[in-house]
């Protein structure tokens, strides 16, 4: 599976996972504070490092020690330069 294959099928899953932000949006008027964003961004960081076969292990590892986590564009691209195989991915 090709990472925009991969991307496109979790992406339609995040759809819907954002559902689950709402009530706090109603509360924060469209969330000011930032909260809604930020975990979302970790939300779809974490997600997208769990769907990947254990060939990403290390490299997973690396982006999760991150402080702050990338960008989900600079894990992909840190994941496409890390090895030599084809995206392969398990489960999720
Ligand atoms: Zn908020």
């Amino acid at each position: 599976m090709s990472i925009s294959a991969y991307y496109a099928k979790i992406k339609n899953m995040w759809d819907q996972l954002s559902t689950f932000a709402k009530p706090h949006m109603a509360k924060c008027k469209g969330c000011t504070c930032g909260v809604v964003a930020k975990e979302k961004k970790e939300k779809r960081l974490c997600q997208l490092l769990i769907g990947l076969n254990e060939t990403y292990g290390v490299v997973r590892s690396n982006i999760l020690c991150k402080d702050p986590l990338p960008s989900l564009s600079h894990a992909c691209a840190l994941l496409t330069t890390s090895g030599s195989k084809p995206w392969e991915i398990s489960t999720f």
